[in-house]
């Protein structure tokens, strides 16, 4: 089992948002909006699907890192 993770939009750091989930239920959630304590900044913050990852799961990176220049890096697609 995994956590699902996000990120701090303040710190940019990665937190747990303390919910437990395998692949392939996470896969099938829906696209539903919740919120989590952060540990960091201490502030609750929304997040969602799209948002969220698993913590045995590489992080999506965003279009500006990733470049598209490697394709496949780190065993995920890049979201764009
Ligand atoms: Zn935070």
């Amino acid at each position: 089992m995994s956590e699902i993770m996000i990120r701090c939009p303040e710190s940019g750091s990665e937190i747990s948002t303390g919910i437990d989930c395998d692949s392939a239920t996470f896969r099938f959630l829906p696209f539903l909006v919740s919120h989590a304590h952060c540990p960091i900044c201490g502030k609750a913050h929304i997040w969602s699907k799209s948002d969220a990852w698993l913590s045995d799961a590489v992080p999506v990176l965003s279009p500006k890192e990733c470049g598209h220049s490697e394709p496949g890096a780190g065993g995920r697609d890049c979201p764009q």
